[in-house]
């Protein structure tokens, strides 16, 4: 079944002007005909079905046909992560998609180089993995923004998973093991890793754990799956 995102308020009877990449997606890629059913979502009226009215090049039109799922949201959790460079971070944001964060917070740290993110690029990959898992809201990519920044606008509530590759920090599953549910975020950091001053700082916060993922030292893309993942499993939707 193809699932589609769209802007647009869903409502039954609604007619759907697709964009040009998606008609040619559904056009010339899935040779969708008149009278196909697929699913739309946007994130906040939950998931429709809906038909194709007509198919031209640059312009499919849907008709919106009736309520599929009502619209739900998975654990609050955020994806932090210092810029790196463009394949893992976009592997990054598609498997944060995937994996179930809310939000990707790019943050640009003292060993990152911010030259040449493309945040509307990565929006669009959050945007496809989330029609591909069948999720019905989409990660919201922000901006870059400097890690002192962040940390001095932290939400107050929200606890922060601090993966730190030094070798001292607590096993991950052991620092989660009774933690409470509820607003959290994950930080990873970038290639050169966080600087000392960087590190100090963060482990001196209230509301941040710093962890380790083994004694293996990870890519940060390899970092950002795992911690995903044992956080999924330890205090997200994973669990029954
Ligand atoms: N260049 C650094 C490694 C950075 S790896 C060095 O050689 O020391 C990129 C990021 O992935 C790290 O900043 C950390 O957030 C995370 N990471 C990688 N391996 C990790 C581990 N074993 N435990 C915890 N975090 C890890």
């Amino acid at each position: 079944m193809i699932r589609l995102f769209v802007n647009a308020a869903l409502g039954a009877g609604a007619e759907l002007v697709l964009d040009e990449g998606q008609s040619r997606y559904l056009g010339a890629v899935m040779r969708a005909q008149a009278g196909d059913e697929l699913r739309v979502f946007n994130g906040r009226d939950g998931e429709w079905r809906a038909l194709v009215a007509k198919v031209a090049k640059r312009a499919v039109t849907l008709q919106v046909i009736d309520a599929a799922r009502p619209q739900g949201a998975g654990p609050d959790l955020d994806l932090v992560v210092a810029l790196v460079k463009r394949a893992p971070l976009e592997t990054i944001v598609e498997k944060a998609a995937e994996l179930g964060a809310r939000r990707v917070r790019l943050a640009i740290t003292e060993r990152t180089n911010a030259d040449h993110t493309r945040v509307d690029r990565l929006q669009a990959i959050a945007v496809e993995a989330a029609e591909q898992t069948g999720r019905l809201d989409v990660p919201q990519v922000l901006e870059p923004v400097r890690l002192e920044k962040l940390i001095g606008g932290w939400e107050p509530g929200r606890r922060l998973l601090f993966c730190d590759e030094a070798g001292d920090a607590k096993p991950v599953l052991e620092a989660l093991t009774g933690q409470p549910v509820g607003p959290w975020a994950i930080l990873i950091g970038p290639e050169g890793g966080f600087s000392p001053k960087e590190r100090e700082a963060l482990r001196g916060l209230p509301f941040a754990i710093a962890v380790s993922l083994g004694p293996r030292i990870l890519r940060a893309d390899t970092a950002a799956i795992s911690a995903l993942t044992l956080w999924q499993a330890a205090l997200g939707d994973w669990r029954s």
